[in-house]
């Protein structure tokens, strides 16, 4: 099909063709003297993403899937108890990770759709006055759902309870596109992925830690090797990398900080906003009902809910093959149920109304009882009173 794929999922999202030129390097030799020029200053600038002064990022070749485990095995002993709500695919999974590493996993389900219940999570740790739980594992933005939970709102809650848990926060789908603030919400180990915010392909896991999380890591008995955190400090306050460094995800890393920086961390959340609330208004113009339930709403993915007599994978299909259009799918439980607009990473107004339109299109031949032009006509109106 003549024109390009227009990739409308939340992750991996699409790539700016300053950072997919930036990766288009010859491979060098990273242990040559000028390879800490690259490596020292992106470790630096990755801090203003997460929003850190006193922690310390860093970059393993993984994916976010590592980054759990990384939280993990570097900060917590074999056989401690942590304590995860679970209400999507992801959080899910990495409940499932932590039971197969041998944690004592607390899960608590909650509603798919709705978030981290504060009430809920204060009243449990208040509880736990032994301070059994070491810590807690919160998923700031649920992919699979389209919804956002208030980290701040955990630290209040685990402040309250005067609960010294170290918080690990999923940030796979929301660092560098959700506000996120490391140091002034409390958070010990953050974790993030290239393929999303960061507008990178996958293979890199971005993370950062406060002092707390690798004080912890010094003495912790949980067998680990290649993502060990020791291994990479050791090695990074050289400028160097323990082993063979992903070079095009650096250099790609380069030019997407720069990107967001010179845009500004304020304006790349705002935008984030303006298009998912154009997204939003799409959807409500169809009359169709998001996951998220109110307050919880993403602004990185959108989630919709279909009729009980339609199934979200022929919208998906239909989008895929009539339209050249990518669509999140409805993961696990939403499998048929739901399909998921991602507005993350490099995206403006017009590439969002492609996919309003695209999906408009594809509800249409399967037969939605939607108005034709209706989705498009909310959101054009919202962006063009919101536009500067
Ligand atoms: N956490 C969240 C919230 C995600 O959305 C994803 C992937 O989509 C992951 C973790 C897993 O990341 P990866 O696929 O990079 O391993």
């Amino acid at each position: 099909m003549a024109g390009r794929n227009h990739l409308y999922i939340p992750g991996p999202t699409n790539v700016p063709n300053e950072v997919l030129n930036a990766m288009h390097i010859a491979m060098e030799d990273h242990r040559s003297p000028i390879f800490p020029k690259l490596l020292t200053p992106l470790l630096q600038d990755l801090k203003k993403i997460f929003r850190t002064e006193t922690g310390q990022a860093f970059i393993f070749p993984a994916t976010g899937t590592a980054g759990w485990e990384i939280a993990l095995t570097n900060c917590l002993n074999p056989g401690d108890k942590v304590l995860i709500y679970r209400f999507g695919q992801f959080s899910h999974l990495w409940a499932e990770m932590a039971k197969r590493l041998g944690f004592d996993v607390e899960i608590h389900q909650e509603t798919w759709g709705k978030g981290i219940p504060l009430d809920k999570l204060e009243a449990r740790l208040k509880e736990d006055s032994d301070h059994e739980i070491k810590a807690v594992l919160a998923t700031h933005n649920e992919t699979a759902t389209g919804v956002t939970s208030d980290i701040a709102g955990v630290r209040k809650a685990m402040d309250a309870s005067k609960h010294p848990a170290l918080m690990f926060v999923d940030g796979v789908s929301s660092i560098a596109s959700l506000d996120f603030r490391m140091d002034e919400w409390g958070v010990d180990g953050a974790i993030s992925g290239s393929q999303k915010g960061f507008m990178l392909p996958a293979g890199g896991a971005f993370l950062a830690f406060s002092q707390k999380a690798l004080k912890a890591s010094e003495t912790t008995t949980y067998p680990r090797c290649f993502l060990d955190l020791r291994d990479q400090m050791n090695a990074n306050k050289d400028g160097y990398t323990p082993y063979t460094p992903n070079l095009p995800i650096l250099y790609g890393l380069r030019k997407a900080l720069d990107l967001l920086l010179e845009e500004g961390m304020e304006n790349v959340y705002a935008r984030h906003h303006r298009l998912a609330e154009g997204t939003r208004k799409a959807v409500a113009a169809w009359g169709l009902k998001q996951c998220a339930h109110p307050g919880f709403e993403s602004n990185t993915v959108t989630a919709i809910m279909v009729p009980e007599d339609k199934d979200a994978r022929h919208v998906i299909s239909t989008a895929f093959s009539k339209y050249n259009i990518s669509l999140g799918a409805g993961l696990s439980e939403l499998a048929g149920k739901a399909f998921r607009i991602g507005h993350v990473g490099d995206m403006n107004d017009v590439s969002m109304l492609g996919a309003i339109a695209g999906v408009e299109m594809a509800m249409l031949d399967n037969g939605f009882d939607i108005t034709a032009g209706s989705g498009v006509a909310a959101a054009i109106e919202y962006y063009r009173a919101t536009a500067k």
